[in-house]
């Protein structure tokens, strides 16, 4: 397993994620660039705009020394093969039911 975290984080900091909720637990952690990688594969993947604008803003700026402050539980399920899977689909259901 990689070490993809750093020192915890300050109180300032909010978790990146819009599918934070109130109800993550854990403490908010600074992933590093491995994981903001796999941050921003899956944020292509979901069609998520907002996060992937964020996460290239960081990017522009810092390159590959671009961090990314979450918690570990929402990273977890953002990055989640299988919650993805599941979110792409449902996507794809609603889209075409819109039609
Ligand atoms: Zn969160």
């Amino acid at each position: 397993m990689e070490n993809l975290e750093m020192a915890d984080v300050g109180l300032n900091d909010r978790c990146l994620l819009p599918s934070c909720s109130s109800t993550s637990s854990g403490s908010l952690k600074t992933f590093k660039i491995q994981a903001f990688k796999q941050l921003l594969e899956c944020a292509v993947e979901r069609g998520d705009d907002e996060t992937l604008d964020k996460l290239q803003t960081i990017f522009n700026s810092h390159g590959e020394q671009a961090t990314v402050v979450l918690h570990k539980t929402c990273y977890c399920s953002y990055t989640s093969k299988e919650h993805v899977k599941k979110f792409v689909l449902k996507r794809k259901a609603e889209s075409v039911s819109s039609d």
